[in-house]
């Protein structure tokens, strides 16, 4: 079903089509797989009812977008927040599709989830909702078949309570779900993967774009949005290494780091403990110095700070504007990385783009999020390999198969880059890393 407006969705397609034109023009018979792709598979839409507190009967909608199992099972996360619509599920599977395919392993594309708000939900209603969706979702899915994970409001609880219900439901303990509990066929480090692929994405290009910057030194300052899962181990690595966080935030607000010490890693576990009971950053005072930190109600923190060096936008799409962008320029910003799922708006990807190539190896090198952020399907993808063998690697066997992922990935992106983007770039420029992505990702479904 094609919605009258589908904006998400018309987005993502819009960057994909318009990435591709050197492509499509040098390789024409490439032109009807786009328009094939950009149909998912399959969509399924079901009805959640499940039981609150007080013995009310509650409803929510649930989806799963099986968009593409042209590489392998369909696999991508599961959303819970209360803007789930299709147009979202549509482009949020769609950006799957491409982004595993740029991991290298056998994934196809797929997104789900619910309008259900897990914020101030108790855990029995939240595990009473997981249950009625599994119900559902059961029918459709198989470690051979679709592969759900986690994703915003879906973390290891959400996982656990549904792994459970299929168990029960189907009788039968195989690796459905990914992100699940170390104990029953979980990975190690898939909670930290996405934040970390993150990391180990951008450390290449800050080594070909500005190697004056450093993750090990503390005068590199790196500012974060977000405060779930991904920019937590987002900021925790950038603190193990060395770097500055300067600043996290969350659907209300954001919290700026006023010293030069930024964020430290025991306020980055309150933090992730806050946030696993629904908590906001409102409350920073509780865990955190007034004289360390300061509050902003209603902002983001790209126009907050008078100095960034390296952005990373890890909350939700389209969280940086065409203002934004202009204000990362101001602020000095030399590298823009999703950890979000095209968290810049077009007009600010347009000003990142236009920055990479006037700016003579000096303006803003940006990463889309299908690239910079696919180390968590990537381990995904390691966890199902796991669960397949009915073996557990160690923390440094599956660290060592994400950090070659994005170094791969990496490669990949800055080869495919430079051969398709049709520009004619000025002394000093970097090659594309939106269309080398976008190109890279496209050929391997389409092939
Ligand atoms: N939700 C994550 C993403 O956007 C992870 C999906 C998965 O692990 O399947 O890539």
């Amino acid at each position: 079903m094609v919605l009258p407006h589908e904006p998400e969705f018309e987005q993502a397609l819009a960057e994909l089509t318009l990435s591709l034109q050197p492509f499509l023009k040098a390789n024409p018979q490439y032109q009807k797989a786009l328009t094939i792709v950009q149909v998912p598979e399959r969509i399924i839409q079901f009805r959640v009812v499940w039981e609150d507190d007080q013995g009310r009967p509650q409803v929510n909608r649930g989806f799963r977008v099986q968009y593409n199992s042209a590489l392998g099972p369909y696999k991508g996360g599961l959303r819970l927040h209360p803007t789930v619509n299709l147009s979202i599920l549509k482009f949020l599977g769609f950006e799957q599709t491409f982004k595993n395919a740029l991991t290298g392993l056998s994934m196809g594309g797929g997104k789900g989830g619910s309008d259900f708000d897990p914020k101030g939900k108790s855990d029995a209603e939240i595990r009473r909702f997981c249950v009625g969706f599994m119900t559902e979702l059961s029918k459709h899915i198989g470690q051979d078949t679709d592969v759900p994970a986690g994703d915003i409001g879906t973390g290891g609880r959400e996982i656990g309570f549904m792994f459970g219900a299929y168990k029960k439901l189907r009788n039968e303990f195989t690796g459905i779900l990914t992100g699940k509990g170390l104990l029953w066929g979980g990975s190690k480090i898939r909670p930290e993967a996405t934040g970390y692929g993150v990391i180990y994405y951008v450390e290449h290009m800050i080594a070909k774009a500005c190697p004056e910057y450093s993750l090990t030194k503390p005068t590199t300052l790196v500012a974060i949005s977000g405060s779930g899962n991904v920019a937590q181990y987002t900021a925790l690595k950038v603190i193990e290494l060395g770097a500055t966080v300067v600043s996290l935030s969350d659907s209300r607000g954001s919290l700026i780091a006023t010293t030069d010490k930024g964020f430290s890693k025991e306020v980055v576990d309150k933090i992730a403990g806050l946030k696993l009971k629904g908590g906001s950053l409102e409350s920073y005072k509780d865990f955190a110095s007034e004289t360390e930190y300061a509050y902003h109600a209603g902002q983001r923190p790209w126009k907050l700070l008078p100095k960034i060096h390296i952005a990373l936008p890890g909350a939700t799409q389209n969280e940086v504007s065409g203002d934004e962008a202009e204000a990362l320029i101001a602020a000095g910003t030399r590298i823009v990385a999703e950890g979000s799922n095209m968290g810049c708006t077009a007009e600010a990807v347009e000003i990142f783009e236009k920055s990479r190539k006037e700016g003579k190896g000096k303006g803003i090198w940006y990463a889309p999020g299908k690239a910079s952020n696919c180390g968590g399907v990537a381990v995904s993808g390691l966890e199902m390999a796991q669960n397949s063998q009915r073996l557990h690697w160690t923390q440094e066997e599956v660290d060592a198969k994400l950090k070659g992922i994005m170094t791969e990935c990496y490669k990949t992106c800055l080869d495919v880059g430079s051969k398709w983007s049709g520009e004619d770039l000025p002394e000093g420029a970097l090659p594309s890393l939106l269309f080398g992505a976008n190109v890279a990702g496209f050929i391997k479904v389409a092939d």
